[in-house]
């Protein structure tokens, strides 16, 4: 789908996977104006195919367009576009149980731009990939590190979009982290150096007791929708949860740490390391709150339980 600036994006096609063309001078080339979306899509043993939220993924593309002075897609377009590629793709779906088809949406600024400015021309895409469950048996902790030199956003800055730019701005941290032997970086607030703000690609949660904080959504974090899912569902199942500013002390002295994100639904911590030292969480890391949440909304997404919700969306 293309559209010029000022315009609205119109009917767009299916076509095979393959490399597109782009001018050297494409704003997303070389002013960052691009952003981007990941969902995924099950198949269901009664043949079924099913898409969790896309309305969400649709309409977070809408704001982030608006902060990187983008058109997009509507909310109605966005859904269709994703559910006509899956549909066209059917056949790379996994069998239920052995994974989904992740969905990537890409809007760029596409069109020729010398001087910096919004480009004049636009592209929304579609991709898809099979992916296996991101844990094959059972979850397995991860353990991160706590960054406190760099930052992945700013106040005022393009930390709460998914811009393709805030991604690079990680790399150096989260490959630092990984040649120490640990999972990826947990990031802290870049005025006062002490408040969480997430990991390089999820939402993070504490847990204490019967309450589960994370930090609330101002600016600088991605509001997940995976986030705002198990929000729900941990609501419903009881637990207190706070949306407010957590404290690397209210971490280190949690019962359970969690992250959240479509790759890895829910993915309990095992460790953290800040400052150089290391705190433990459980004897096996998976502790019972992330276990019993991860359950919950895998079974959801993938039609096992009721959709009381009303969040599965059937293609068929
Ligand atoms: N934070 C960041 C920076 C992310 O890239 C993602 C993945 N989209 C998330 C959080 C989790 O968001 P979601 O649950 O919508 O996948």
């Amino acid at each position: 789908m293309k559209c010029s600036r000022g315009e609205s994006f119109c009917e767009g096609e299916l076509v095979p996977f393959g490399n597109i063309e782009i001018s050297p001078s494409a704003g997303v080339l070389n002013y960052g104006q691009g952003l981007f979306e990941g969902l995924k899509a099950y198949r269901k043993a009664d043949g079924n195919i099913l898409l969790f939220r896309p309305q969400e993924n649709g309409t977070r593309m809408m704001m982030g367009a608006e902060r990187m002075c983008m058109p997009s897609p509507s909310v109605a377009q966005f859904v269709e576009a994703v559910k006509a590629t899956v549909l066209a793709n059917e056949r790379w779906i996994p069998p239920p149980g052995k994974g989904s088809l992740y969905i990537r949406p890409l809007l760029m600024g596409s069109g020729s731009v010398l001087g910096l400015a919004p480009a004049p021309e636009y592209t929304f895409l579609i991709y898809v990939s099979p992916v296996g469950n991101y844990f094959k048996e059972g979850l397995s902790p991860i353990n991160l590190i706590v960054e406190t030199e760099m930052h992945r956003a700013t106040p005022g800055g393009t930390g709460g979009v998914k811009t393709i730019g805030n991604y690079a701005a990680v790399l150096k941290a989260q490959s630092a982290a990984k040649a120490k032997g640990y999972s990826d970086v947990l990031y802290l607030d870049s005025v006062h150096k002490k408040y969480l703000e997430e990991v390089s690609s999820c939402n993070v949660f504490v847990v204490k007791g019967n309450i589960i904080s994370t930090p609330a959504i101002k600016g600088t974090i991605l509001p997940g929708i995976t986030r705002k899912s198990i929000i729900d569902v941990a609501l419903t199942q009881g637990f207190q949860v706070e949306e407010k500013a957590v404290t690397v002390d209210e971490l280190l002295d949690a019962d359970e740490v969690f992250c959240t994100g479509t790759a890895v639904v829910v993915s309990p911590v095992g460790s953290i390391t800040y400052l150089g030292k290391s705190v433990s969480y459980g004897s096996s890391g998976v502790g019972l709150v992330s276990q019993q949440l991860y359950t919950a909304l895998t079974q959801l997404q993938m039609g096992l339980t009721e959709d009381k919700m009303g969040w599965v969306v059937e293609l068929k």
